[in-house]
């Protein structure tokens, strides 16, 4: 199993990457889900949802900027700095062992194009 990064992600932390990224999309759906509801009924001018008419495009507009700032703190990858080994006591993931993409591009460029470099082979 690999992660965003195709670094091979260590077997003890498998499970947890796996949970975590459900749980991520999980909830991107949903919002996802309220996202197509109100614009359609906004669009569409849903009586049951005649209060929000005026504000509809806020709504939905809010909606937006909420899953893109969510998705931004899924989990991406094994961590730059420990590369998820529990032995490091590590600051960069607060031994998590798996980042954001966010917090990825925290990591030294030289360690990321060192890792993006080896998964390529
Ligand atoms: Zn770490």
């Amino acid at each position: 199993m690999r992660d965003k990064t195709k670094h091979t992600i260590p077997k003890e932390l498998e499970d947890c990457y796996d949970a975590a990224s459900a749980r991520f999309a999980g909830l991107l759906n949903h919002l996802q889900e309220a996202y197509d509801t109100l614009a359609r009924a906004g669009k569409d001018k849903d009586p049951l949802f005649w209060e929000l008419h005026d504000s509809y495009k806020d709504i939905i507009d809010t909606l937006h900027g909420v899953m893109a700032m969510l998705s931004k703190f899924a989990p991406y990858a094994v961590c730059g700095m420990c590369q998820g080994r529990e032995e490091v006591n590590c600051a960069l993931c607060r031994n998590h062992r798996i980042i954001s993409i966010v917090r990825w591009h925290s990591v030294p460029k030289e360690l990321r194009d060192m890792r993006e470099k080896k998964g390529k082979l």
